[in-house]
C-alpha cells in the first residue's frame, strides 16, 4: 500500500512491457536518501527508492567491521527533522558504534514508514535522460526499469569502495574482504594470522579492535597519520537529559561553525600566546573528547604555516611517548602531510596496538608490496604468511559511485566523462546537459546529516518550485558550471584539504584527476548562497 499521497502511474516501454513512473527517483538509502524520501513524500511527490544493499543505512549498513563508530558526537548526527524522533532516541554512547547507527536508521525507516518505497537489492546501472519525455529512465541490475521526472543520487560520498589492483589478488588461498563490505556473518579471526592494508581512519579503528582477538597481526602502512585520542564514554541519565533539553541549541551551535560539528576554533592565534599558554591549551583539548583537539584548536593550527607545525609536533610527540620500539614509533609518526590536510583519525588505543609482540608494522613506502601471492603478501622485502586479508583501502570518493552508473544526459553524452577531470557542476549539485538530475552526494561533506539535511530540503524546494511554475526542467546553466569549477579550483588551492594526497583531491584513487571532489566554502556560506540563489529565482540555473 502507499502513502496517501502517492500516486504510481505505469508506461509501456518499446517492449510492450509496463514501466512504473514516478515524480522523483532516488538512489541510495543511506542518511540522505532516506531523508531525501521522506522530505519528498511529505510535499505529496510519488518517490522510489533504489538502494544495492538488503537494508537501509548505507555508510552504517555496509561498515560492519569491528570497531566501526562515529567521529561526530552522536547526538549532533542524528536527524533534526522530528522532534518525536529526538525526544525518543537515546544514544548511548558519546561515540556511537556501527550497531547502534544502523539500528537508529532502521527505527527512522519504520517510524516514518519508509520501506514500502524502497526497493532493496536493487543496483541502478544506468540512468539515460529521455529528451521528449522530459523523464529519466533508470535500468537496474536485475533487468527492472522505472522513470522518473527528477533523479536524486543519494549514492555517498564514500561509498565505491575501492580495493586495489593487485597482481594475484585472486589467487590468494585466504579469506578476504574490504571493509566496507565486512559479512553481516562477520569474518573468523580469532587466532588467526591477518594482515590489514590501509592505516586511514577506517584501518585505524579496526586494527585496534581485532587486535584483541587475532594470533598475530601484519599492519601493511603506506602513510602515517596524525591520530588522536577518541575517549569515547557511555551517556548515562543526566547527560541524556541535558542532551534532550539542549537540541535547539545544539543545532544551532552546528550550523554556525565551518564543518557543522559542534566545535568551534579559538580566535586566537597559537602564535599570539606564550609557549607556556599554548602547551596548556594543546594539553586541556588532548584530554577532551573528539575532534576538539582538531575543531577548537587556535585558528591558525588549521591553516600551513608555523602553528600548524608547532601543532604537529605535539602530536607526532604524544605517538613517540606511547609506542615502546623508537623505530617503530618514527614509522608510526606522520612526516609527509601537514595536520589537519585530512579528516582526524579518532582512536582508542591505537598507538599501543604496537607495542604487542604478536604485531608487525611493515611500512609499504620503504618496501612495496609487489603482488598478493596464495599464501599471503608479498612485498619487495618479504613474503607474510596470513590466513586472512583485510583492505581497509578506502574509497574512490563522490565521483567514484556516479561513475559506476552510466549515467546519459542531453546527446547522450555520459557524466563519467564530463567529471572525467573533476566535477563540473554548479554548487556540486547540478550539471549543465543532466537536467533535473541532482547529483546531492557531491554537495555535503562534514558533520554529516547537519549538511545533508539543509541541502535535502533545498533541492525538494527546487523540485516544487520547478512543478509549481509550470516548468518541465531545471539545470545548472554553463556559465555558472564554468564559474563554479574555477571557484573550486582557486579557493581549494588556498585551503589545508587539498594540501594532502587524500580522497578529497582524488588522490587515493591511481589515475584519477586531482581536484578538489567537495566545496571549498563552509557550511554557512553554502548554505547562504543557495538560499540566495533560490530567493533569486533561481539564479545560475535554467528553468524551461
Ligand atoms: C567508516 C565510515 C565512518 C564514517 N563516520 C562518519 C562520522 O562519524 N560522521 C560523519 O559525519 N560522517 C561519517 N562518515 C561519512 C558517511 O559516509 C556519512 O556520514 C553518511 O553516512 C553518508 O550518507 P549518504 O546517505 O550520503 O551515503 P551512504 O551512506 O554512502 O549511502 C549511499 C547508498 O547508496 C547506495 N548506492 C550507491 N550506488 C548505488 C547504485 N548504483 N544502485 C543502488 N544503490 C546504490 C549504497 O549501497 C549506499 O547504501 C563515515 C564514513 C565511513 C565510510
Amino acid at each position: 500500500m502507499g502513502h496517501p499521497l502517492q500516486q504510481t502511474t505505469t508506461a509501456g516501454n518499446n517492449r510492450g512491457e509496463e514501466i512504473e513512473q514516478f515524480d522523483v527517483i532516488i538512489i541510495g538509502a543511506g542518511v540522505t536518501g532516506l531523508y531525501s524520501l521522506y522530505r519528498l513524500r511529505e510535499l505529496g511527490l510519488s518517490v522510489q527508492t533504489f538502494e544495492g544493499g538488503g537494508g537501509v543505512g548505507g555508510t552504517w549498513y555496509w561498515n560492519r567491521y569491528p570497531g566501526a563508530r562515529f567521529d561526530s558526537e552522536s547526538y549532533t548526527y542524528g536527524y533534526s527533522f522530528s522532534k518525536e524522533l529526538l525526544q525518543e532516541w537515546d544514544w548511548k554512547e558519546l561515540y556511537s558504534g556501527q550497531p547502534e547507527n544502523e539500528r537508529y536508521l532502521n527505527y527512522v525507516a519504520d517510524k516514518f514508514d519508509l520501506r514500502q518505497h524502497i526497493r532493496f537489492n536493487s543496483r541502478v546501472v544506468s540512468a539515460v535522460f529521455d529528451e521528449d519525455e522530459h523523464v529519466w529512465q533508470i535500468h537496474l541490475q536485475d533487468g527492472h526499469q522505472a522513470q522518473a521526472q527528477f533523479f536524486i543520487t543519494a549514492v555517498g560520498s564514500l561509498s565505491a569502495y575501492y580495493v586495489p589492483d593487485f597482481e594475484g589478488i585472486d589467487s590468494f588461498q585466504g579469506a578476504w574482504c574490504h571493509t566496507g563490505r565486512w559479512p553481516a556473518e562477520g569474518m573468523d579471526l580469532a587466532g588467526k594470522r591477518v594482515g590489514v592494508i590501509g592505516t586511514g581512519a577506517t584501518g585505524v579503528q579496526l586494527i585496534t579492535e581485532i587486535a584483541k582477538e587475532v594470533g598475530h597481526l601484519t599492519v601493511f602502512q603506506r602513510t602515517a597519520n596524525y591520530c588522536a585520542p577518541l575517549r569515547n564514554r557511555l551517556i548515562d541519565d543526566n547527560m541524556q537529559r541535558q542532551i534532550k533539553a539542549s537540541y535547539p541549541e545544539i543545532f544551532k551551535r552546528c550550523n554556525e561553525t565551518a564543518g557543522s560539528f559542534m566545535h568551534q576554533f579559538d580566535t586566537r592565534s597559537a602564535m599570539s600566546v606564550s609557549p607556556e599558554e599554548r602547551l596548556e591549551q594543546y594539553e586541556r583539548l588532548w584530554s577532551e573528547p573528539g575532534f576538539k583537539k582538531w575543531l577548537s584548536n587556535f585558528y591558525d593550527v588549521m591553516m600551513p604555516g608555523e602553528a600548524n607545525e608547532d601543532y604537529a609536533e605535539f602530536v607526532r610527540n604524544k605517538i613517540r611517548e606511547r609506542v615502546k620500539d623508537p623505530v617503530v614509533a618514527e614509522k608510526l609518526v606522520p612526516k609527509d602531510h601537514l595536520f589537519g590536510s585530512k579528516r582526524l583519525p579518532c582512536e582508542s588505543g591505537y598507538y599501543e596496538v604496537f607495542n604487542q609482540a604478536n604485531v608487525l608494522l611493515v611500512d609499504v613506502r620503504e618496501s612495496p608490496i609487489e603482488r598478493i601471492t596464495p599464501k599471503g603478501v608479498q612485498t619487495t622485502a618479504a613474503e607474510y604468511d596470513l590466513d586472512v586479508l583485510i583492505f581497509a583501502t578506502g574509497y574512490d570518493a563522490v565521483t567514484g559511485s556516479l561513475n559506476r552508473i552510466d549515467i546519459q544526459g542531453e546527446g547522450g553524452q555520459t557524466l563519467r566523462d564530463k567529471f572525467a577531470n573533476g566535477p563540473r557542476t554548479y554548487m556540486g549539485i547540478s550539471s549543465p546537459g543532466f537536467p533535473n538530475l541532482f547529483t546531492i552526494n557531491a554537495a555535503s561533506v562534514g558533520n554529516f546529516v547537519r549538511a545533508c539535511e539543509p541541502l535535502v530540503d533545498w533541492v525538494s524546494e527546487a523540485i516544487c518550485y520547478v512543478r509549481e511554475h509550470g516548468f518541465t526542467r531545471i539545470s545548472a546553466t554553463p556559465e555558472a558550471e564554468v564559474a563554479w569549477t574555477q571557484h573550486v579550483s582557486e579557493a581549494g588551492a588556498k585551503i589545508l584539504r587539498t594540501q594532502a594526497n587524500s580522497w578529497f583531491v582524488g588522490a587515493n584513487i591511481p589515475g584519477k584527476a586531482r581536484f578538489l571532489l567537495t566545496s571549498p566554502d563552509t557550511a554557512p556560506v553554502m548554505r547562504a548562497k543557495r538560499a540566495e540563489v533560490a530567493a533569486k529565482g533561481y539564479e545560475g540555473f535554467e528553468l524551461s
